[in-house]
């Protein structure tokens, strides 16, 4: 009896052997159900062989095999054996991460029926003016007059599911089950609407990718924001699509890309897919199932959309490609924009990278001659670079956060009827709680770090472990009830900014507030109409969004950004810096940025204000590339952790030893740790890491590989949780 070799999603980094009866026909990359421990599991079948290392005696039977095809593509099928290798992470559990919920768990790769909303006859005799008391219910009849309605098409479509329950409570419209249709979208492909006139630098660049679009081209789009980046996008998509093939569109986020998503809605006669988070898995598994037959267009999703199958793929578009979202930093810790391009490389299509300020790591690629460069340089349209000046915060008396200068601009803007944004990293209402009588601080004792006073909420909330208690009526240490806030977060500024600025409509957007589902796209729609003059945003609203009539932003507080103690947090800054600046001033509005500082002189500042993203990310490189860090060395980063704060270092260093000894070991090898981490602790757990660094990434490779299976050795390995990054982004 032959044997199947069976990726289980379990933390082994190995295959299984099953014995394969003979009236079994499984297929490699296709699911079987097997007996694992006292239970059966599902996994995917890699492979055949003629024997196993284990006596025929000790393999249990393949129960039953799932499918009769695989459920990978070829191309998809070796990217994921070269990541599992790649990231040292079980291939059972990569390929398990790259299916939808539904097939992990068995269900038949197959459509299902999905909820679809459709108008009743009471519904289409009913005339939607009629409705004009509830102008939602009103767009919402209309939209179904013209068709049903997917469940999740709705928000797409800007419909309110609340809307659409009260027309059903009338008995205008209901719900019902319904299998999709398949049709071929090539046949009816239309760009729709007016295209505009493209620049010369987006002519260029369009050509450029167009030149080459039958093969693996690495493109990074350099383009300032408002610059027309999503213009190219739409122009290269028009053109894979007018030949039939398929785009995969990766997005930060895609609550913060509804506009974007609605132009490309406009422009295409053609279907497109978003994975929304708002998608339950039956709609997530059509989605995957359209993608594999070719059904849908174009695909739209954040990191994980990634492994969608596609039937003829035709390129991959990846916006705001810096963004740390791309990056998984639990489980199986990919990045999404590497393995991106290895698969482009793999389909052999072209692979576009846009951002307003790029990654040094794709810098670095471009300059090492992998990947090539494409400029937009100027804002399209009519729109003007905004100006940009530093507020010194010294000595200076502040209102509610503000500066005197500040608030004179704010009100010369506002009275412009324009609106202003201000950029405060920091939600809750203060970053400390304070006894006014004897110094005490409230604190997490299980990260040692001041709790977030949430006001609104009366509670205490330590943002590294989400825990929280009530706040205390008196200090615990002394029994004063002199307890004050110290710092400024958003909920104050919102409060601030009300007797700052009475009668002002405000609209704070930071995870508090659009915590609930649907609440973000409500803000946003909000802002869009100009129903609020000031926003109040933390890093959430630095992502790729615009919003016409913002010509004021201001960052509020940057100092804590200008000393860390983490190599990344520059650039990470200047990203942010340069995507918040770029809210301002766009439809040919004159823009202006003001940044509150105690360190005007500071020089991380003085180049970007003076000399501008390019300037900082070339000097950053050469100074990563004296010290010898990153993109100039590969790191991999080990982190363990314990209750007690000795397991963790010791089995690091017992690591640490394993390493040394490796005949693989050489010169440029570098070491770091056993130290604390950055956040040494947090939920109630010591966390310690070990850095290794390498000039070759191959090197580096090769040495986890043949000493990786050794740690198991280790007498502290089974006792401490430890981790393996390769390439963290995070220290
Ligand atoms: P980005 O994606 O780089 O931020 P967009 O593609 O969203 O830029 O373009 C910014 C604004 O400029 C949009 O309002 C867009 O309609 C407009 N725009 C883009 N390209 C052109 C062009 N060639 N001519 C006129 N307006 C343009
Ligand atoms: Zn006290
Ligand atoms: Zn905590």
């Amino acid at each position: 009896m032959p044997v199947a070799q069976v990726a289980l999603p379990v933390p082994l980094a190995r295959q299984f052997d099953y014995l394969l009866p003979a009236h079994l026909h499984p297929v490699p990359g296709g699911r079987v159900r097997v007996p694992f421990g006292n239970r059966t599991m599902i996994g995917i079948l890699v492979g055949f062989s003629e024997q196993s290392d284990l006596p025929t005696g000790q393999l249990k039977s393949v129960l039953e095999t799932l499918d009769s095809e695989t459920l990978f593509p070829a191309s998809l099928w070796r990217i994921l054996h070269w990541a599992a290798g790649y990231y040292h992470y079980p291939l059972g559990e990569v390929l398990f991460h790259a299916l939808p919920v539904l097939l992990r768990q068995g269900k038949p790769a197959q459509e299902t029926p999905l909820w679809q909303w459709f108008i009743t006859e009471l519904g289409r005799e009913t005339a939607p003016e009629s409705l004009k008391r509830a102008p939602k219910q009103q767009q919402a009849l209309a939209a179904l007059r013209q068709q049903p309605l997917y469940r999740h098409e709705i928000t797409q479509h800007e419909l309110a599911d609340a809307a659409l329950q009260a027309l059903r409570a009338k008995g205008l419209c209901d719900l019902r089950e319904h299998l999709p249709a398949r049709q071929d979208w090539r046949d009816s492909f239309a760009v729709n609407g007016e295209r505009l006139r493209l620049n010369t630098e987006q002519a260029l660049a369009v050509g450029a990718i167009r030149s080459e679009d039958e093969q693996f081209a690495p493109w990074l789009l350099a383009g300032i924001t408002g610059s027309g980046k999503t213009e190219v996008y739409l122009s290269v998509l028009e053109n894979v699509l007018s030949r039939g093939r398929q785009a995969l569109v990766l997005v930060p986020e895609i609550g913060l890309t509804p506009q974007t998503i609605a132009r490309f809605r406009a422009r295409f006669n053609a279907p497109i897919d978003v994975l929304h988070s708002d998608l339950n898995d039956s709609e997530r598994m059509a989605v995957w199932l359209r993608a594999r037959q070719g059904d849908n267009a174009i695909v739209i999703g954040t990191r994980s959309a990634l492994f969608t199958p596609f039937a003829r793929p035709g390129v991959i578009i990846i916006d705001e490609e810096h963004d740390s979202s791309y990056k998984q930093q639990e489980g199986w810790r990919y990045h999404a924009r590497d393995l991106a391009v290895f698969r482009a490389r793999e389909e052999n299509i072209p692979i576009v990278m846009g951002s307003a300020t790029p990654a040094l790591e794709t810098l670095h690629n471009v300059q090492s001659g992998k990947y090539r460069q494409l400029n937009l340089s100027k804002r399209a349209g009519n729109a003007r670079q905004a100006t940009q000046q530093l507020i010194d915060l010294k000595g200076v008396q502040l209102q509610g956060g503000l500066s005197p200068a500040l608030i004179q601009r704010m009100r010369l803007h506002l009275q412009a009827d324009n609106q202003v944004l201000l950029f405060l990293n920091r939600r809750g209402f203060s970053p400390a709680l304070l006894c006014h009588d004897c110094g005490w601080i409230a604190e997490c004792q299980r990260c040692d770090h001041y709790y977030t006073l949430h006001q609104q909420q009366r509670q205490l909330r330590c943002h590294h472990c989400d825990s929280q208690r009530p706040v205390p009526r008196q200090c615990p240490q002394c029994g004063s009830t002199h307890l004050v806030p110290v710092g400024l977060g958003t909920e104050q500024l919102e409060h601030n900014l009300q007797s700052l600025f009475p009668g002002i409509p405000l609209s704070r957007i930071d995870r508090d507030t659009t915590s609930r589902k649907g609440a973000l796209e409500q803000h946003l729609a909000d802002v869009f109409r100009g129903g609020a003059r000031i926003l109040i945003g933390t890093q959430m609203l630095a992502k790729g969004h615009h919003f016409p009539d913002v010509t004021l932003v201001s960052l509020l507080d940057v100092d804590g950004a200008l000393f860390s103690a983490d190599f990344r947090a520059a650039e990470r800054f200047a990203q942010l810096y340069i995507q918040v600046a770029g809210r301002a001033g766009r439809a040919g509005k004159q823009g202006e940025v003001l940044l509150q500082t105690h360190h005007p002189e500071h020089p991380l500042l003085q180049i970007l204000l003076h000399q501008g993203y390019d300037a900082f990310a070339s000097q950053t490189l050469s100074e990563r590339r004296s010290v010898q860090l990153p993109p100039f060395t590969s790191h991999a980063l080990f982190r363990a952790d314990d209750h007690d704060n000795q397991q963790a270092a010791a089995f690091l260093h017992q690591l640490r030893n394993l390493l040394e000894a490796s005949p693989l070991r050489d010169e440029p090898l570098w070491i770091m740790g056993p130290v604390p981490a950055l956040q040494a602790k947090r939920g109630g757990r010591y966390r310690w890491q070990l850095l290794l660094q390498h000039p070759s990434r191959l090197q580096l490779q090769q040495l986890l590989k043949t000493s990786l299976p050794l740690i198991s050795t280790l007498p502290l390995s089974r006792k401490v949780k430890w981790t393996l990054d390769i390439d963290p982004t995070e220290s």
